[in-house]
């Protein structure tokens, strides 16, 4: 397989879109092509154009697009006629994702959750969290962080910090404090420690709270990685003061950080945690709040919804599960990728005195502005890279290729964003030295 992306010169007519699509649509705008076919790290436009995928569907398309042995155990599955849609009923799928999960993923990291299947969204695996964690605690503060992102829905939006997102509520959000995240005001602030001094201080205005919610590594605010040590502190600072820790790791987790779950090896393990995104493994859609058994509190139905549980989900994701987790093969690999794109854009922020972000093949690279970033994806994308930005001021450009990447391709694209960088920065950098 050629290792260059191909982009099509010119764009299709795609004004159907301006007369027919909402105004809320956003990547397309960036991406002016219509896309017809995807395998692996390539998305193909009808005109001969192929493009190298270092978005992933925001990190929902880890193992790739189409992976074959997915694809072929869906095929299958659909063609002996299995269960496609059945509320939350018993079926051969469900039981053999849960049996998966038990086996491959829970049982070997001494981890104890039941599995509730929530509305197919990550926005609704946060609902369902929150939900039951005021439930279970009676109380209804619920602390978040700075940059954090959590979902659209009202209670998930609720929790998220960027103000463009939560302007669109149209009423009071509430019930919510975002707090200082690792790292908020500099090194040298300890932000855990300022949390505690607040929770332990009955006079500081902060209300006992019912969850404290956090990602391990902000997938949309920025590429923000939280330190073990400072993970471990809110952990016990969850327990001392009553609250359940939840990590939401719709998008850290399934192997984007390294391991399955981002929190792996950490020395703490959450009461609560969230996933979707690439847990079906084929960007089907499917989320999962996973409960310590004690706190599973729920009354039948509580939590309801129609397509709690895709069926087809469950199979790609049972296979996705026993094809990549079943050994230390991807693991290691993921190490391998994420350890040699560190190094990359370690080598581009030295070049022009800007910082990376992000652990694991979770990272990005502050290049200081808005502008700036949306020019190098543009550029990006010129040359056949889809890549995308994130942070406050989306001034991180992302790399989130999937994990399953050729490393020679990962290189290849790094070069594509590398000139590109160097293009956009040169010019400023010149006058600025
Ligand atoms: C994407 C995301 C969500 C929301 O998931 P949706 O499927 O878009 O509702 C929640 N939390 C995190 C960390 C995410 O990255």
């Amino acid at each position: 397989m050629a290792l260059t992306a191909r982009p099509s010169a010119s764009a299709p007519d795609i004004s159907i879109y301006d007369r027919r699509e909402s105004q809320v649509r956003s990547y397309s705008r960036s991406m002016p092509r219509q896309f017809n076919r995807a395998e692996g790290v390539w998305l193909h436009d009808g005109n001969g154009g192929r493009y190298l995928d270092f978005l992933s569907g925001c990190s929902s398309l880890n193992y790739g697009h189409n992976h074959p042995e997915l694809k072929q155990v869906l095929i299958d599955y659909i063609s002996s006629d299995g269960i496609t849609h059945g509320l939350d009923m018993h079926t051969d799928a469900k039981a053999e994702f849960l049996g998966a999960l038990e086996d491959v993923i829970l049982r070997p990291r001494g981890l104890d959750y039941r599995a509730m299947f929530t509305g197919p969204t990550g926005t609704n695996a946060v609902e369902a969290a929150i939900k039951l964690a005021r439930k279970v605690t009676g109380r209804e503060l619920i602390l978040a962080f700075t940059n954090g992102f959590h979902g659209m829905t009202l209670g998930a939006l609720a929790c998220t910090g960027n103000a463009g997102k939560r302007g669109g509520a149209g009423i009071p959000l509430s019930h919510v404090s975002h707090e200082a995240f690792d790292g908020y005001y500099g090194p040298d602030v300890d932000t855990a420690a300022l949390l505690e001094q607040r929770l332990s201080d009955p006079s500081s205005g902060l209300d006992a709270p019912a969850a404290i919610l956090v990602e391990t590594v902000q997938g949309e605010g920025g590429l923000n990685a939280a330190s073990p040590e400072w993970l471990r502190k809110i952990a016990a600072i969850a327990k001392k003061h009553g609250a359940l820790m939840i990590v939401d790791d719709i998008q850290a987790g399934c192997g984007r950080t390294g391991n399955f779950f981002s929190f792996e090896g950490m020395g703490f393990t959450p009461d609560i945690v969230t996933m979707a995104k690439s847990l079906s493994g084929m960007g089907l859609p499917f989320a999962l709040t996973l409960i310590r058994p004690e706190l599973d509190v729920w009354s039948p139905g509580e939590h309801n919804g129609t397509f709690r549980g895709n069926n087809h989900a469950f199979v790609t994701a049972t296979k996705a599960i026993r094809h990549f987790w079943a050994d230390e093969a991807f693991k290691s690999d993921i190490a391998r990728r994420g350890a040699l794109l560190e190094k990359r854009l370690d080598r581009m922020a030295k070049e022009h005195g800007l910082s990376t972000r992000g652990r694991g093949m979770m990272r990005g690279i502050d290049v200081g502005s808005g502008e700036i970033a949306s020019t190098i994806t543009s550029a990006c994308f010129d040359k056949g890279l889809i890549i995308e930005t994130s942070g406050a001021h989306d001034e991180i450009v992302k790399v989130l290729a999937p994990l399953t990447i050729e490393d020679s391709v990962l290189e290849s694209g790094l070069d594509i964003l590398e000139h590109a960088i160097r293009a956009a920065l040169s010019p400023a950098y010149g006058v600025a030295a």
